[in-house]
């Protein structure tokens, strides 16, 4: 039985996790419980990698641009480019996302058939404007996650793994935390950056589910003839049928697939696979020669599809870090400054300067 009452306990110790226990760290004790063998293992270990300024929607954008210079700064970004490409029938799709995130300070632009052509040789005809992104990056994951799990422990962090809390509930004025093995863990605020299972472990803390949904999304290695360059941006569907980029001489490629999932180890389907191969033939000439590996992972929305940060209404030590759907890779650096500040009330930093904690605050639940 442990003794030791930590400030902060963290449940899950993905990019989410792991974020804010580097921020919390150097004011506060800190205890990141994660259910698996290793932290990063289900979402933040299934990405396709990339930082750009509209995935999302316009209010993921100040997030997105806000971590940008931390992300810049440790050197975990990598140019690309996104090209979100059209057809003739999709004109006011490009119309509508122009409007949409004109004067959110993302950098977007309308490009015709010849530039795009210029940035993806093999397109065909049909494809014929997209809106262009020229600050999209590749983020390396893998880096940013293990930088912020080792800031977290030169802060003073522990972190427990192979410990599923399975029962949460409070003693006296502190969370007493059990996991599936019987340890116990004790803490002063419950933090819930559970991922997928977020509205599990509310449920498991007696508040109320606030409706965090997991869906599936598969991506696919393929080696392809031509072999993809690797100055080729991340190109998009405007419909949301697709997307695929260059890595490493392979190309990655999403369906963009959406199915509402259980929380679970998300394995990827056959079908979704052929479905994204066949939407991909449909925009560029190139011979896939093999599948070399496929996954799936888990993408979490609240019902607005918004991140939820912020106290719980009912319970002030149950603290929502999740719902960080497509984009909890590229938002990391700003939302885990947003929380912290929250958590120790302290001022937001200069970086989030113009961000509105209210819009992704559990409370606009009700
Ligand atoms: C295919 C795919 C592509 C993506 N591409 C991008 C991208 O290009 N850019 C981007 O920014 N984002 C992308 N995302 C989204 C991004 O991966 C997620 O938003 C982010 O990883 C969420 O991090 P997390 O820490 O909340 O979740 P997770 O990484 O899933 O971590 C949650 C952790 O909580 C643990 N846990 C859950 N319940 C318990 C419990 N009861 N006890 C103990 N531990 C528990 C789990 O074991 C897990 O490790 C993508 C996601 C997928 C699936």
């Amino acid at each position: 039985m442990s003794e030791t009452r930590y400030d902060f306990a963290i449940v899950g110790a993905g990019m989410a996790g792991a974020s804010l226990a580097a921020e919390l760290s150097p004011h506060a004790s800190v205890l990141m419980i994660e259910a698996e063998d290793q932290p990063g293992y289900h979402a933040t270990g299934r990405s396709a990698a990339f930082w750009d300024e509209c995935y999302g929607g316009p209010d993921v954008v100040p997030l997105t641009l806000a971590s940008g210079a931390f992300l810049r700064e440790h050197d975990l970004l990598t140019q690309r480019g996104a090209l979100h490409i059209a057809r003739a029938q999709d004109s006011a799709k490009v119309d509508r996302f122009l409007a949409e995130f004109s004067g959110t300070g993302a950098t977007i632009e309308r490009l015709d058939r010849g530039e795009m052509i210029k940035k993806l040789p093999g397109l065909r005809e049909e494809w014929i404007e997209a809106v262009w992104e020229p600050a999209c990056c590749d983020i390396d994951v893998g880096a940013l996650h293990a930088l912020y799990l080792a800031r977290a422990k030169a802060g003073g962090a522990k972190l427990a793994v192979r410990a599923r809390i399975t029962q949460a509930g409070h003693k006296g004025d502190c969370w007493q935390l059990r996991s599936a093995d019987g340890r116990e863990f004790l803490a002063s605020t419950l933090i819930n950056a559970a991922g997928a299972w977020a509205d599990e472990l509310a449920d498991i803390a007696g508040c109320g589910k606030l409706g965090i949904t997991p869906y599936r999304r598969t991506v696919a290695q393929l080696r392809t003839n031509p072999a993809p360059s690797q100055t080729q941006p991340l190109v998009l569907d405007i419909s949301g049928h697709f997307y695929f980029k260059p890595e490493s001489g392979r190309l990655w490629l999403s369906p963009h697939d959406e199915e509402p999932s259980p929380a679970c180890d998300a394995a990827p389907e056959e079908l979704a696979v052929a479905a994204a191969i066949d939407r991909l033939q449909q925009v560029v000439r190139l011979d896939v020669e093999r599948v070399e590996t496929k996954w799936a992972g888990l993408r979490s929305f609240a019902p607005d599809r918004l991140p939820v940060y912020g106290t719980d209404a009912r319970d002030t030590d149950f603290f929502w870090f999740a719902g960080q759907g497509g984009f909890g890779i590229q938002t990391a650096p700003a939302a885990a400054q947003l929380a912290a500040s929250i958590l120790l009330n302290q001022p937001m930093p200069a970086p989030l300067a113009g961000i509105d904690p209210k819009k992704y605050s559990p409370r606009r639940f009700g």
